[in-house]
């Protein structure tokens, strides 16, 4: 695939924040951004870095009307010494082309696209802060952009790729969370796109939170469709119960995203000698291990934060405390590491970290 590059005009650039510690989450994008564009019958061509900009679409774009959408989230970081890396990159877009199929989208070439990524980071390298904790914020997207009405898949696509610098999840430290158990909705039902980063399935889970923010908790702990018995996920991350010394995490079965983080946690916590678990895991079971004591620990994982400790859970108008309400030994380890990791700060045993420039 060739990739045309077209370079911001010198005037047209934006001004760099000067304060990294407020960069916050998803407001300050970069320079320029990667589209590329698929018509049936011709492929995906169009390979373009550009300046930043506006998207032009027809009003019955399908995309806003039939919500035919997916995306990705990653990161860039700043090592110590200037280097940039990605964390398992090739993970993200395999995760999306898994997406596409489910949402009978078009696939793409996932070493082409990754070497688009690799050049546009490169391209607005100026932009990756350097502060502890900080990051370049990676959002790859696909939409359905023919214009018609009528449900059926879209034979015109747009992919795109914008950049976002985003500030330290924890700039104070870890803040545990306290989540709310929905025993009223569900997020996603067996044969359902729980397993895809699709647009829809994000809509659909704002009701939810809403009712859970509205009472002061920060998430939404998703129990199964089917049997409202099961935990799933909380929020936008995967979810992980430390019950006495096992560390327990759904299995992937379909309704949850197989997060990227949730596999590096895994992998890690089983290489540092714990016993990691996937299986069903009943809310019923997670109380009673919190009324016996044997609930140490829970957070939940995902690509913002790594690792999200949860302090309180709701249930049926009680609270639990999990670890009176501070961060555990076992998620401050395994968030060290993988940030560590990520930030070129420690051998990387798993050869996660792509280098993309020293
Ligand atoms: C993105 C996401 C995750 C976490 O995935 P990572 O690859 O670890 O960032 C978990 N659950 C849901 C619903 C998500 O959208």
């Amino acid at each position: 695939m060739e990739i045309k590059i077209i370079q911001a005009p010198p005037q047209k650039m934006k001004t760099k924040p000067a304060d990294e510690s407020n960069l916050g989450f998803g407001k300050i994008f970069t320079d320029h951004m990667f589209t590329m564009t698929y018509k049936e019958g011709q492929g995906w061509h169009n390979a373009v870095i550009e300046p930043y900009r506006q998207l032009q679409l027809d009003p019955t774009a399908m995309c806003l009307h039939y919500a035919q959408e997916i995306f990705e989230g990653l990161k860039a970081y700043r090592g110590k010494d200037g280097a940039i890396f990605l964390f398992r990159p090739t993970e993200n877009f395999k995760r999306m082309n898994a997406s596409a199929d489910r949402l009978c989208m078009p696939n793409f070439d996932e070493n082409a696209v990754l070497d688009a990524l690799k050049k546009l980071v490169l391209l607005d390298r100026d932009w990756i802060p350097s502060g502890a904790g900080t990051s370049l914020y990676i959002r790859p997207t696909m939409i359905a952009t023919e214009a018609a009405l009528g449900v059926h898949p879209a034979n015109e696509y747009l992919f795109f790729i914008v950049l976002c610098a985003v500030g330290a999840y924890y700039p104070q430290g870890f803040a545990p969370t306290k989540i709310y158990v929905s025993e009223e909705h569900v997020r996603a039902a067996a044969g359902g796109t729980g397993h895809t980063k699709a647009g829809g399935n994000y809509a659909a889970s704002l009701y939810a939170m809403r009712i859970a923010t509205n009472m002061g908790y920060t998430q939404v702990l998703w129990l199964d469709a089917k049997e409202n018995k099961y935990v799933e996920e909380v929020g936008t991350s995967n979810i992980f119960f430390l019950i006495g010394d096992e560390l327990i995490t759904p299995p992937l079965a379909g309704t949850i995203l197989p997060g990227v983080t949730r596999n590096s946690v895994i992998k890690l916590a089983s290489h540092l000698g714990m016993k990691v678990v996937e299986r069903a895991l009943s809310i019923d079971e997670v109380i009673e291990a919190a009324h016996k004591g044997t609930l140490k620990e829970a957070f939940a994982s995902g690509t913002a934060a790594i690792v999200s400790p949860v302090g309180q859970i709701y249930f049926r108008k009680k609270e639990y405390l999990i670890n009176n309400g501070k961060t555990g030994p076992v998620a401050e380890k395994l968030y060290n590491e993988i940030l560590q990791i990520q930030y070129g700060l420690k051998e990387d045993p798993f050869n996660w970290r792509v280098k993309i420039s020293d």
